[in-house]
């Protein structure tokens, strides 16, 4: 099977690449895609759905031009399975009534927020004095398959928001100040293996990955 990735980061082409082994995952650019998608739905789905379609109908006009000239990478992909998958993530906050939520990207850009760092520091600063410490990540999965079929798996990874940052180097985004309460350490402060094993976006891709194998992926 082919797994047209709706995404350039590094991070999730990664961890995809190693969950899903033993098949082609592929990013748009790979076939020369030049795709750009602007997440403006207000749920995890919404954002996960419309990128994965967008990205969807672009490949098979890309694919149908493919075909007539026989010189891009689409046109190798004639006859195969094909997925086109894309995730929404983020993390939600209990005594933030669920915030940042699907906005963890954009957190705290009013208040000047721009990196990671900024981001997981205002998160900080708000939680200041607060007890009640319960927090989430959500990873929304969508693979279209064709016109009109889609399968998707959302998952969650409950933890509390630590009182200060880690200085573990590992994960990225708010890992540093996701505390896993079993382990009494960050995800920021695990190995990529051990975080993917358990991680909402590792849930996610494998229910996925199994739902595609149940239901089937239809050839291009
Ligand atoms: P997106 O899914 O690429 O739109 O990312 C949403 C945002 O949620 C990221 O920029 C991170 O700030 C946050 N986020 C999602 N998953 C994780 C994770 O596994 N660790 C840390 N932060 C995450």
């Amino acid at each position: 099977m082919n797994i047209l990735l709706a995404s350039a980061n590094q991070h999730k082409v990664r961890e995809f690449r190693s969950i899903f082994t033993g098949h082609r995952v592929l990013t748009p650019p790979e076939l020369g895609l030049d795709f750009d998608y602007e997440e403006t739905g207000d749920t995890f789905f919404a954002n996960a759905f419309g990128k994965a379609e967008t990205l969807f109908q672009l490949f098979q006009l890309h694919r149908e031009s493919a075909a007539r000239e026989s010189t891009t990478a689409s046109a190798d992909l004639n006859g195969d399975q094909l997925a086109v998958i894309a995730d929404d993530s983020g993390i939600c906050v209990d005594a933030l009534d669920g915030g940042p939520g699907v906005y963890s990207a954009r957190f705290g850009r009013n208040e000047g927020a721009r990196s990671d760092e900024d981001r997981t520091r205002l998160l900080l600063q708000k939680m200041e004095g607060v007890e009640e410490r319960g927090a989430h990540y959500v990873c929304c999965m969508v693979a279209v398959t064709g016109v009109d079929r889609f399968l998707c798996a959302q998952e969650t990874w409950h933890g509390r928001i630590a009182h200060a940052r880690s200085n573990g180097s590992g994960g990225f985004g708010y890992d540093p100040v996701f505390l896993l309460p079993e382990r009494g350490v960050t995800v920021a402060d695990i190995s990529n293996e051990e975080k993917h094993a358990q991680s909402h976006r590792g849930k996610a891709a494998r229910t996925l990955f199994r739902l595609l194998t149940h239901a089937g992926v239809p050839a291009m």
